[in-house]
């Protein structure tokens, strides 16, 4: 029988995944929505099947469904992707029960570390230094009242399901506090269907420095080197590069080894992202693992010259891994620049429409990962990622100058990206120093929006 995976995904990553299968000589089977019936992982894949409406729930998000589609197409694999049903143990059971291998860690592996609250206690039983904060989820606000009280402010309210940067809020003082939690209980409830918070000490203006793992059934665990996220907005990735200029090799061994020890901890198999905060004396502090493949990958494949999704399916298909620690070089420097159809300059504005033209850049070291092509509408239903733009260069500076050019020849007609706006932070002298942190864009963004009220 001919291996057969079936890719619960849309966008840029699912056109990834139907590569990476490709390569291997697997067979695919794409889902759509009615609203992705034109999207390019649909043409790629060697069959498709429209899995419901436009809306995630109907379509992306409903199991029975996606589970139809892999059966009635013959498939002995999902894989995932991203967001979606990525982290969601009760489908990935559904899956394992259908005796289909989950390109991903165990149902049980996401039942111990995917609640955000849980992964705090199960690190901080392991000797992993996590950020102050709540003993678990908060039973009501008057009892988050007085843990923030404890931990005294700014403190930070968390989603225990959260993901994608929603479901946090930042909170100052006694006064706000209140609101704060209702709030965030009911962007929770309706974004993740789960109204559980915990609460954080703020950590001021950190870097956000995450370890990518990967691990085979066979108990091999390796660690491939650290990922600098710091440059976000309102949480949310915008540009992610490797290796980071802030960590000297002794911290970069010692968050490396804590984030293989909390792996090893729960058997985690395949690969996976411990994340982490470092503050300005370089204190790391974990905060939240990701038990999927992650939007800024490539920036890894780039240093290492390995195929992560590859590896991904190989690992789910009972091989063992193609590489072993030693073997694991950093060459060179990565950035990742994602291009989304928002309007940058001008309050991020979802722009959703039709692209008249593309014009790509390219050269050596110049990786486009996308789903767009000249004439695509653009869905207003899913995230507003259309491309990342990856480059690889020996060092730091030619990474940077490498990125400047592949945006100046980047064009995308018909609709507003922040494709300038990734410019122009290319050319920040903070930047380019590598000196920035989580709270880089906020500062940026006043700037920019100075300049346009001139
Ligand atoms: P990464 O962690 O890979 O850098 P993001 O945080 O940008 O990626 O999330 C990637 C996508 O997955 C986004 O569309 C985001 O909304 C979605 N996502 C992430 N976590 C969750 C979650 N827990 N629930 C639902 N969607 C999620
Ligand atoms: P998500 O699941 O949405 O990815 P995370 O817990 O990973 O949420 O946090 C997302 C981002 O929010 C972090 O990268 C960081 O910039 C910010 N953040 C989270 N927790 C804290 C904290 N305790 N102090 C300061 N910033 C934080
Ligand atoms: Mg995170």
């Amino acid at each position: 029988m001919k291996n057969k995976i079936l890719i619960a995904n849309r966008g840029e990553i699912a056109v990834r995944i139907i590569r990476a299968a490709k390569e291997l000589g697997y067979e695919t089977v794409a889902v759509y929505s009615v609203a992705d019936q034109q999207s390019l992982h649909v043409k790629l894949a060697d069959e498709a099947v429209c899995i419901g409406g436009n809306k995630s729930k109907e379509s992306y998000l409903n199991m029975n469904n996606i589970l139809s589609a892999a059966i009635s197409t013959g498939c002995n694999a999902i894989h995932p992707g991203y967001g979606f049903l990525a982290e969601n143990s009760e489908f990935v059971e559904m899956v394992e029960r259908c005796n289909i291998a989950f390109i991903g860690p165990s149902s049980k592996s996401i039942s111990l570390i995917g609640d955000k609250s849980a992964a705090r206690s199960l690190a901080k039983a392991n000797g992993i230094p996590i950020v102050e904060g709540s003993d678990g989820v908060i039973s009501d606000a008057q009892e988050g009242l007085k843990i923030a009280k404890k931990i005294g402010y700014p403190v930070m309210i968390k989603a225990s399901s959260g993901g994608g940067g929603r479901g946090i809020s930042i909170v100052r003082s006694d006064e706000e506090f209140l609101s704060a939690f209702e709030r965030t209980a009911m962007e929770a409830e309706t974004s993740f269907g789960d109204a559980s918070l915990y609460i954080e000490r703020f950590i001021e203006s950190p870097k956000h420095i995450e370890i990518q793992i990967i691990a085979d059934a066979k108990g091999n665990y390796v660690h491939m080197f650290e990922r600098d996220c710091s440059m976000q907005r309102r949480n949310q990735k915008m540009i992610e590069e490797a290796p980071s200029t802030i960590l000297n090799e002794l911290l970069r061994r010692k968050i490396g080894m804590a984030a293989i020890k909390l792996a090893k901890a729960i058997h985690y198999v395949n690969a996976g992202t411990l994340e982490f905060l470092v503050d300005s004396k370089g204190s790391f502090y974990f905060i939240e693992m990701n038990t999927r493949i992650q939007v800024e990958h490539p920036v890894t494949e780039a240093i290492t010259g390995l195929d992560i999704v590859k590896e991904q399916i190989k690992i789910a298909y009972g091989k063992e891994l193609s590489f072993k620690q030693r073997d694991v070089k950093v060459n060179g420097h990565a950035i990742e620049c994602r291009i989304n159809a928002e309007d940058a300059m001008h309050g991020f504005m979802p722009t959703p429409g039709k692209i008249t033209n593309i014009l790509f850049p390219g050269g050596m070291g110049v990786r486009i990962d996308t789903h767009i092509y000249p004439g695509y509408e653009v869905p207003p239903f899913y995230d507003s990622l259309l491309a990342k733009l990856i480059v690889h260069a020996p060092t730091r500076r030619e990474a940077i100058k490498k990125m400047r050019i592949a945006l100046e020849q980047f064009v995308i007609e018909g609709i507003s990206t922040n494709i300038e706006y990734q410019y122009l932070i290319m050319h920040n002298p903070d930047f380019i120093k590598g000196q920035y942190d989580t709270g880089f864009i906020a500062r940026f963004n006043t700037l920019v929006e100075a300049e346009n009220n001139e």
